[in-house]
């Protein structure tokens, strides 16, 4: 798998060297572990997005490992999608969303921020309305009838080499590096 971008190219605020090992082992490893859980099951060579979308139909034997696994490899490439630098802030998902929060980096860093543990801060579109939501581990929002349009990664691995403990910095940090342009184009096939 290939990330659409140089690893240094969100540099000063996400570096080369943990977007490599973020990218290359981390998701990476969400990727075989999700194919080598479906192998030979009724969801081999189905997408992932239609099967974390449709949670009932997962055999039980390989749900756990289809939800940690398929949502790690989904919410990565997600997440690599929405990312680049130096993007402005506008299109209609900007207005969409100055209508809706008083302070979105508040409101979206303060999810971002109190989200216990390992997990992901999104927007999201929910019938029709702009939510900003948690989701712990490698659950997804597509499995709750969401559509993703932003998300920041708050797993310690996201953000540990560069900014150890520090993760209001990391937040604070990933609002230069937000590709408004492609949050818009999602938000303008969702709506
Ligand atoms: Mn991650």
């Amino acid at each position: 798998m290939k990330l659409e971008y140089n690893y240094g190219a969100l540099e000063p605020y996400i570096d080369k060297e943990p977007m490599e090992i973020h990218h290359d082992k981390h998701y990476q490893a969400y990727h075989d572990n999700f194919m080598k859980t479906i192998e030979g099951s009724k969801l081999e060579g189905k997408e992932v997005k239609d099967i974390l979308s449709d949670l009932n139909s997962i055999p039980e034997e390989i749900k756990t490992a289809v939800v940690n696994n398929g949502g790690g490899f989904f919410n990565h490439g997600f997440f690599w999608s929405i990312l680049k630098k130096d993007v402005p802030f506008e299109g209609e998902i900007a207005e969409a969303i100055k209508e809706k929060f008083n302070n979105f980096e508040e409101e979206f860093g303060n999810a971002a921020k109190t989200q216990f543990g390992s997990g992901w801060a999104w927007l999201v579109l929910d019938k029709g309305e702009l939510k900003i939501i948690q989701t712990s581990n490698q659950e997804s929002p597509i499995s709750k009838g969401m559509t993703p349009l932003l998300v920041i990664d708050v797993w310690e691995h996201a953000y540990y080499l560069k900014y150890q403990n520090k993760r209001p910095e990391y937040i604070e940090n990933f609002f230069n590096v937000i590709n408004w342009e492609k949050v818009n184009e999602y938000y303008m096939e969702a709506k």
